[in-house]
């Protein structure tokens, strides 16, 4: 595929080669130079339960790039998709963002992405087990986040390692739902704990009724398949007031708290007694 490194390939390449393959070319040596020199960092994104009470953070990989400043996510992580450099990215990813997770408290999990090329690899429950045991973090807190593009490349595979991957008690989250082809039998088939509302929809609820009547219908037939429901990109409290009103289950959005650094993730993540509330965020 994408491999620039065959010898004549690379030449004949170089001639021809307009100004947007010589941009990515360059970004990808960049990325694979970033990932060896561990200049990439994971932001981490708040959870909330429908009290309020802090649940969880999703790991969000950043790349600050010297040069081109922050890149987001969106531009890389398709780039590594594409040149197989995902493979130890998210190994990366997992593995750092378990081990921080293990020294919060017990209560809270750890949400990580999972892209489908990670996602076909045979030993993906052998590199999550492993990593588990080396951070010491229980299955239960470490929660895997699917999309459905990832389901649908070989759905009897990934049957079998969703099947496998919870046996060993750790959770999965069908995220960005609705987005795709949110196939109905994916939702049934699949034992997912979770579903999260892709953002396209919540942001709209409040002004589009027919994207609430998705989201609303969403939530009631999740609950009846015995799954939990989260609600993404929350941006406004009238998103927020109508979604707990409705039994969300798990909210999350620039609202209620944005992806922050290591140490500020920490700082609410490491606090004893009950964990900071929802509403004391929304006031500081
Ligand atoms: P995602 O998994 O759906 O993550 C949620 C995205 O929505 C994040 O974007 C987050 O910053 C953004 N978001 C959360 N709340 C709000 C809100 O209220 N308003 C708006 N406008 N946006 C909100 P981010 O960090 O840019 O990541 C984009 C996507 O990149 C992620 O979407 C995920 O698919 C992918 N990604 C990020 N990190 C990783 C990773 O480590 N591995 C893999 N495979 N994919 C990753
Ligand atoms: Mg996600
Ligand atoms: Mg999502
Ligand atoms: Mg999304």
């Amino acid at each position: 595929q994408a491999k620039l490194h065959g010898k004549g390939q690379v030449c004949e390449f170089a001639a021809g080669m307009d100004a947007d393959l010589r941009e990515r070319h360059d970004l990808e040596l960049d990325l694979r130079r970033a990932l060896s020199r561990g200049e990439l960092k994971i932001h981490y994104q708040p959870l909330f339960d429908s009290s309020g009470k802090l649940t969880a953070f999703e790991a969000l990989a950043r790349w600050p790039h010297p040069e081109r400043g922050m890149i987001p996510p969106d531009r890389f992580i398709p780039l590594a998709e594409e040149t197989g450099l995902i493979v130890p990215l998210g190994e990366w990813v997992l593995r750092t963002a378990c081990k921080v997770a293990s020294t919060w408290r017990s209560d809270i999990s750890i949400a990580v992405n999972l892209s489908p090329t990670q996602f076909q690899r045979v030993d993906l429950v052998e590199t999550v087990s492993a990593v588990l045991k080396e951070t010491g973090l229980e299955p239960w807190r470490l929660e895997l986040e699917v999309t459905e593009s990832l389901l649908m490349e070989d759905t009897a595979k990934a049957l079998a390692l969703v099947t496998s991957l919870r046996e060993r008690g750790v959770r999965v989250a069908l995220d960005d739902f609705g987005t795709g082809y949110s196939s109905l039998a994916y939702l049934h088939n699949f034992p997912f704990d979770k579903v999260k509302v892709d953002r396209t929809f919540i942001n709209k609820i409040t002004n589009d009724p027919n994207a609430w009547t998705i989201v609303e219908s969403i939530i009631v037939m999740s609950h009846k398949l015995k799954l939990r429901v989260t609600a993404e990109g929350i941006e406004t409290g009238a998103q927020l007031s109508l979604l707990k009103g409705h039994g969300c289950d798990e909210m999350q959005g620039f609202l209620l708290g944005r992806p922050m650094p290591e140490t500020e993730a920490s700082l609410l993540a490491g606090e004893k007694q009950t964990g900071r509330k929802m509403h004391e965020i929304l006031r500081t």
